[in-house]
């Protein structure tokens, strides 16, 4: 019978045999509750029929149920020192690839491209380093790999704006960014009491769908996504007032009252009132004349 890494006894044995120091600089904080890791199975559909990339293995706790669940496992760590550990605590897995790398640094669809010459789903499960969440994110999504879906424990706080909906104090600039590739879903919300050691904030883990085709169609990306950002630089302020602060250099204030006639959208509402769509009609049209 095997025992589970993820548990507050096999875990100190593990980290006292190793004499391993956490680094707090590196987000480390490990699961020690199988049952999560089960539902995490569950909420991201692990089967035998996808393939699964993990980020930060750490000791294994999530790394070993992918294994058993999913066909093959790529797992990305940064920390070396874990890498010794690993080959110990996951040695009767066949199915597992480590990579000691940084997850920003890494060519994933190059390596993905090696190890899953299936043609098998590919699913990213991870319990992150909460201190680069959302440039994980983002750049998974950017570089529009193929991915079916993405599940992670991040913090609570930063999966409620993740997946946000308008008029709601949480929908901002990162809700419309993930949702444009995304949709986005908070599967449970995780306390404090099942990580070693225990983080400052509660967790929450947050299901992505990839879609297959962005929900607006958008004449510039970057244009878009500058332009939502700055709709949410003050959040107080209406739409009106926070676009033309940030296009006075570029735009009169009479284009942009004529953006808003144009474009049916009411300059005197707030930016959380506005769905995607509605920021994408303002962008596309706006393009088009500083083009
Ligand atoms: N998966 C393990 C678990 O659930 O118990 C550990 C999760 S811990 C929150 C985050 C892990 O990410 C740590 O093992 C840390 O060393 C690793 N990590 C931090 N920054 C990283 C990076 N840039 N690239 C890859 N791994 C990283």
């Amino acid at each position: 019978e095997h025992k589970a890494i993820a548990t507050p006894r096999r875990t100190k044995e593990i980290l006292e045999k190793y004499s391993f120091a956490f680094k707090k600089s590196l987000g480390q904080n490990f699961l020690v509750d199988v049952n999560i890791l089960k539902n995490i199975m569950h909420l991201a559909g692990i089967t035998k029929e996808v393939n699964t990339i993990e980020i930060g293995p750490g000791i294994g706790a999530l790394t070993e149920q992918l294994a058993i669940h999913s066909d093959q496992v790529m797992a990305f760590e940064i920390d070396q020192r874990l890498i010794p550990i690993l080959d110990e605590t996951l040695a009767s897995y066949d199915n597992i690839k480590i990579v000691n790398q940084d997850i920003l640094k890494a060519d994933i669809r190059e390596l993905c491209s090696e190890l899953f010459t299936d043609r098998k789903e590919i699913k990213v499960v991870a319990n992150l380093p909460y201190y680069i969440t959302t440039p994980i994110l983002m750049q998974l999504l950017m570089a529009k790999l193929p991915l079916s879906s993405i599940t992670v424990m991040i913090q609570r706080e930063v999966a409620e704006r993740m997946a946000a909906v308008r008029n709601t104090k949480e929908y901002g600039s990162l809700s419309i960014a993930i949702q444009y590739y995304t949709e986005a879903s908070i599967g449970m919300i995780v306390p404090k009491t099942v990580f070693m050691p225990q983080p400052r904030v509660d967790s929450a883990v947050l299901h992505l769908s990839m879609r297959d085709q962005p929900p607006v169609k958008l004449n510039d990306e970057p244009f878009f996504f500058d332009l939502v950002q700055a709709s949410f630089q003050q959040r107080r302020k209406t739409l009106r007032n926070n676009l033309i602060r940030h296009f006075k250099d570029v735009l009169s204030k009479e284009t942009i009252e004529e953006t808003f006639d144009g474009t049916e959208i009411d300059g005197t509402r707030r930016a959380e009132s506005l769905s995607m769509e509605e920021f994408a009609r303002l962008s596309n049209y706006l393009f088009h004349i500083t083009k």
